[in-house]
């Protein structure tokens, strides 16, 4: 905002005299670093973010430096108000920001904590223009899309570089060229490479290649057009990557190369993969990384040591996919719509578990909005663990405590996921303390045991959107409790909040005495954050989202202690490692 206004020097003279505004940061160093902008034709759903970190990922075990951004065409502020239904989940970074679910596959593929400089929406940039605006900074400018919105968008790419002393910035357009949202971005991209000069910055194009089954050939039409809009728009393409079911074959791709000006070596494939884990290795194998160096004139910032050491630990990874031995069902209680997107890093979590323990885990999801406890056991008939992951509002919220009920009474493994979390207090207090009217204000705001409650510090913020617990935490963690084991001895772990609602410290007492153990608080306030039940074999809840956290070189150890105890119990003979031991040991 205006404190920033002393950073800035004008690559050209800021009056009405010029056509130029390109408000630059002080101190920035034009070709330190470049740029690699990554925009979609034809659909969005492409998966330009795993594209764009799988691209970031390569050149980091390079030993250079990358610092990614999404750029959003929404004009929504952050995600914080979007439903995951819709638009996928609302990841939030450790400084609170909540932001698009691509932002969780860059943190999971580059194993690095992102901020809300990686991430912008056309609402944050617009109230930007027009912060400015009202302050008098475009001194009696009328205020066009271009150059100032388009400006914006630049400073905060160059802002970028230079906070991140990146040698690249990946540059994620959201949506597809030709979304009247996403013209302006495009056009910054534009402008950015013009300025930043030749060899600067370099394009990449993903587009879909359409197989109709009833033609059973791979039609290019779609791709081609869609890429003709981008060089309309003066967007010349460096790279071409073709999305597709089945390998894009020679035929298309010669057919794109044409059309577009791209050899054809830089026109690939990336046809569907079982695990995105897999995608770093068919971008390499197609040269992609030492392509995008090339064409950005970086080959001196290379280590190819770094390169070596950071590629094996990878495979060690990547080998383990797809070998498991072992089959586990893990039971999550969703709405059924669009789950995938909609619970990404549960999903992801699970899968670093499962590879980490050569376990194959399935995913069982259970609609609770009509089930009950006569109908309980037959729903969780194929589970060898329940997750009840994080949520808001009434909807099945029943049928869930009936599910951790039939957790806790039958040694089911459990893990409760912030809202989860909530659920099983409010069980535990309604069954074993004798709390039989025991609720949550959310659900019923007036209820007479309200053992979770909306804190008075908290009640004091209002408005939908400011008044949420947001962002990373330290917990202090109990010694000698499972969790203390589970995580591997330490006093303290950190871990993503999001939530408005919390544990009513006045019944803290009433639970521990009855055997739940509050084995995780905050440091300052009676804020519980992680539960056990000390006498089943895996029953944690935590007020916190670890799947936010867990990565595929470092899986997180809930998810693993979870995983562990599911294969236990489904493999009652094999010697199988205890799940609070080996979780921190993967
Ligand atoms: N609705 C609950 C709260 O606001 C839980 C939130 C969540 O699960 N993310 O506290």
């Amino acid at each position: 905002m205006t404190k920033n206004k002393d950073l800035l020097t004008k690559i050209s003279t800021l009056s009405t005299d010029s056509e130029f505004f390109s408000p630059i940061p002080k101190g920035y160093k034009k070709g330190k670093t470049r740029y690699c902008f990554v925009m979609g034709t034809v659909m969005s759903g492409l998966g330009k973010g795993i594209f764009s970190s799988c691209l970031a990922k390569l050149l980091m075990d390079k030993g250079l430096t990358v610092a990614p951004i999404k750029l959003e065409g929404y004009l929504n502020v952050d995600s914080g108000t979007l439903n995951p239904f819709r638009h996928g989940e609302v990841f939030v970074l450790d400084d609170g920001m909540e932001c698009d679910m691509d932002l969780g596959t860059y943190e999971r593929m580059l194993n690095i904590d992102l901020s809300q400089s990686n991430f912008t929406t056309s609402g944050q940039i617009f109230s930007e223009v027009l912060h400015k605006e009202r302050h008098g900074d475009y001194l009696g400018r009328d205020v066009q899309m271009i150059p100032h919105v388009t400006g914006e968008v630049k400073l905060k790419l160059r802002r970028l570089a230079m906070e991140s002393k990146a040698d690249v910035v990946f540059v994620e357009i959201g949506g597809t060229v030709g979304d009247l949202e996403n013209a302006y971005y495009i056009e910054a991209m534009r402008e950015l490479a013009y300025e930043e000069g030749p060899g600067s910055s370099c394009f990449v194009a993903l587009t879909y290649i359409l197989e109709p089954p009833t033609l059973g050939e791979q039609k290019s039409k779609a791709a081609q057009l869609g890429i003709k809009q981008l060089m309309q728009m003066g967007i010349q393409p460096d790279i071409i990557a073709c999305r597709a079911t089945n390998p894009v074959d020679a035929k298309a791709r010669e057919k794109i190369s044409i059309y577009s000006n791209v050899p054809v070596e830089r026109v690939i494939s990336m046809h569907d993969s079982a695990s995105i884990y897999m995608i770093p290795s068919m971008l390499r194998e197609n040269s992609m990384d030492f392509e995008v160096i090339r064409l950005l004139k970086i080959e001196d910032r290379m280590n190819l040591r770094h390169e070596r050491k950071a590629w094996g630990k990878w495979c060690d990874f990547t080998d383990k996919i797809g070998t498991a031995k072992r089959d586990v069902t893990i039971g999550i209680t969703g709405k059924y719509t669009s789950l995938r997107d909609s619970y990404a890093s549960i999903i992801n979590a699970l899968e670093h578990a499962g590879i980490a323990l050569g376990c194959h885990v399935n995913i069982d999801w259970i609609d609770t909005s009509d089930l009950t406890d006569d109908t309980v056991a037959e729903s969780l008939a194929k589970a060898d663990g329940i997750i009840v992951p994080g949520g808001f509002g009434t909807r099945g919220t029943e049928g869930k405590i009936a599910c951790i009920k039939y957790a806790r009474e039958h040694n089911l493994p459990y893990l409760g996921l912030c809202l989860g979390f909530q659920m099983a207090v409010i069980e535990f207090a309604r069954h074993v303390c004798g709390l039989t009217e025991a609720n949550s204000t959310e659900i019923v705001a007036d209820c007479p045991e309200p053992v979770i409650d909306i804190l008075p510090e908290q009640k004091k913020i209002e408005g939908l959107g400011g008044n949420m617990r947001l962002g990373g935490r330290d917990i202090q963690i109990k010694p000698q409790t499972q969790t203390w084991h589970l995580f591997g001895q330490v006093e303290s772990v950190r871990m993503r909040f999001r939530h408005r609602y919390e544990v009513d410290p006045k019944y803290i007492d009433t639970l521990e005495a009855a055997g739940m153990v509050f084995s995780g608080k905050a440091p300052d306030h009676p804020i519980m954050q992680i539960l056990e039940l000390p006498d089943h074999p895996f029953f944690l809840g935590t007020q916190a989202h670890p799947c936010l956290t867990s990565r595929p070189l470092a899986p997180h150890p809930m998810f693993v202690g979870l995983t562990a105890a599911a294969q236990q119990r489904r493999y009652p003979k094999e010697a199988l490692p205890d799940p609070i031991k080996i979780a921190s040991k993967v």
